[in-house]
């Protein structure tokens, strides 16, 4: 389907931070968007002032375009429906409630705050349904008028028709019904003039002729709401599509508590975006076979609503971490250069100090062997500075009595060498095993321990040949005498 009607958008509060499932909606959005020819919107849903956050917004518009996820209209970019932020936009949700009274689909309402919090207090007791009992829509237009002009301050509220059965379908959740009775007589504007979430999201869908609404599940409870207000101004619905609930791995609903939820944070530990664009794309939606491993070009080419599934999505941090491996390993050298030198420099370590040549030698030997960036000074930090300790149970289990005097005739042997190369380094050690009337193994395992501190790694010789002949000697000279 190409269309040049498809208009989605992605409408988060800016209450601090972009949660993962804010990516994971913005990014079925992007997707949709991408995969149909349409456009992407930007809107930003600011008029719940109390919630609001300095700097939220910049904070947002930086992750999203970190992820990749560039919109097409929006703040700082503009576009032909703007503005896009709703605190500028308050005059036209004040014009579209004055519509609604005029059309009668919607009341003031004077009642105060003590009086509604005695109303529902009177429901709760009596285990009747918390609903705004209407005692402002039966009030004379004397008293109205009066209210009025005592200047009394009041709410607008939707006038929500009795008994009515209101249909919608949704692309991902099938047909949906229910009963206009369920509804409280919502408030649309607030006293102090703002709109509220609901008619702000109805009338900004509306006027930015935002075809489809993609949202997460838990704003499926407001949808009737909304169907109710598209009804009351005489508007036609938009398409519906409701992305099913994000899980923690034990089946609760991903929150805060249950570890880190903000996109910044993965970006922090080292995760590549496009190995968390991958992970949150998986979030209930596949390909329909086996693939797992998308690039963002590769999900625009294949995403579609239809194999979006209604059940929730667990999120599973080992997966994440699979898929940063594969995604690290797409990787250029050239990339991982460049991420592995500012790795350096955040870990004090000068990457100045290491030619690239250098770099990409270490490279070549680990990145197999490594998930993350990161994982270069975790794994093998004896690439970056000698070691400062040999690990106990290697040298408990490889370290002989004989083993200083051995490594002794190694670093000989090395010395003796001009130029070396990593087979040269090997043949030398054969050499001198032999001479010694000793299997190989009895300097591979210290030799092993005097350059890298450890018992694992890559091939003992890529690390020899590496690091280079100076300081291979250094080191086994440095364990020949700490190691006792
Ligand atoms: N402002 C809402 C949010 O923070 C938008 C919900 C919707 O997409 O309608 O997620």
């Amino acid at each position: 389907m190409i269309s040049d009607s498809v208009r989605v958008r992605f409408a988060p509060s800016p209450t601090g931070f972009l949660h993962v499932g804010g990516l994971r909606t913005a990014l079925f959005n992007f997707l949709f968007a991408r995969n149909t020819g349409g456009r992407f919107i930007l809107r930003i849903e600011d008029t719940d002032r109390a919630r609001y956050v300095e700097g939220a917004v910049e904070n947002l518009i930086n992750t999203l375009h970190w992820a990749g996820l560039y919109y097409d209209e929006g703040p700082l970019v503009g576009g032909d429906f703007g503005p896009y932020v709703q605190s500028e936009r308050i005059g036209i949700y004040k014009q579209h409630v004055d519509l609604l009274l005029e059309k009668g689909t919607a009341y003031r309402c004077f009642c105060t705050p003590d009086r509604l919090e005695a109303m529902r207090k009177e429901q709760e007791k009596n285990k009747l349904q918390p609903k705004y009992d209407r005692t402002c829509l039966r009030l004379s237009a004397k008293e109205l008028a009066d209210n009025i002009s005592a200047g009394k301050p009041f709410v607008v509220r939707m006038k929500v028709p009795d008994d009515i059965s209101v249909k919608f379908s949704d692309i991902i959740r099938g047909d949906v019904e229910f009963l206009s009775e369920r509804v409280d007589d919502q408030v649309l504007l607030k006293s102090d003039g703002f709109p509220t979430y609901h008619l702000a999201n109805v009338v900004d869908d509306h006027l930015m002729k935002i075809s489809h609404v993609i949202r997460g599940e838990e704003w499926l409870s407001s949808t009737p709401k909304h169907v109710l207000l598209y009804k009351a101004f005489g508007w036609e619905l938009p398409e519906f599509a409701h992305l099913p609930l994000l899980l923690n791995p034990d089946r609760s609903k991903l929150s805060k508590r249950q570890g880190d939820v903000a996109v910044e944070d993965y970006r922090d530990k080292g995760y590549l975006k496009e190995a968390l664009v991958n992970f949150v794309a998986l979030l209930g939606w596949n390909p329909g076979d086996e693939r797992e491993i998308f690039s963002l070009a590769e999900l625009e080419k294949e995403f579609s609503l239809e194999k979006v599934n209604k059940s929730g999505a667990v999120f599973n941090v080992e997966k994440l971490n699979w898929l940063n491996f594969q995604h690290l390993r797409r990787q250029t050298d050239g990339e991982v250069l460049s991420m592995l030198k500012a790795h350096l420099s955040k870990m004090s370590i000068d990457p100045s100090k290491f030619p690239d040549r250098y770099l990409l030698e270490v490279i070549t030997a680990m990145r197999e062997r490594v998930s993350f960036v990161k994982g270069f000074t975790e794994k093998s930090p004896y690439f970056f500075s000698p070691p400062e300790e040999y690990d106990p149970a290697v040298i408990n289990k490889r370290w002989k009595p004989q083993s200083a005097e051995y490594l002794g005739e190694l670093s000989e042997a090395f010395s003796k060498m001009s130029d070396p190369q990593k087979g040269d380094y090997e043949d030398a050690l054969h050499r001198t095993a032999e001479s010694l009337k000793v299997g190989n193994g009895e300097l591979i395992h210290p030799l092993r321990l005097a350059v890298s501190g450890m018992g694992e790694g890559p091939g003992l010789f890529d690390i020899v040949s590496i690091i280079g002949k100076e300081e291979t000697i250094r080191r086994i000279n440095s364990a020949i005498e700490r190691i006792k």
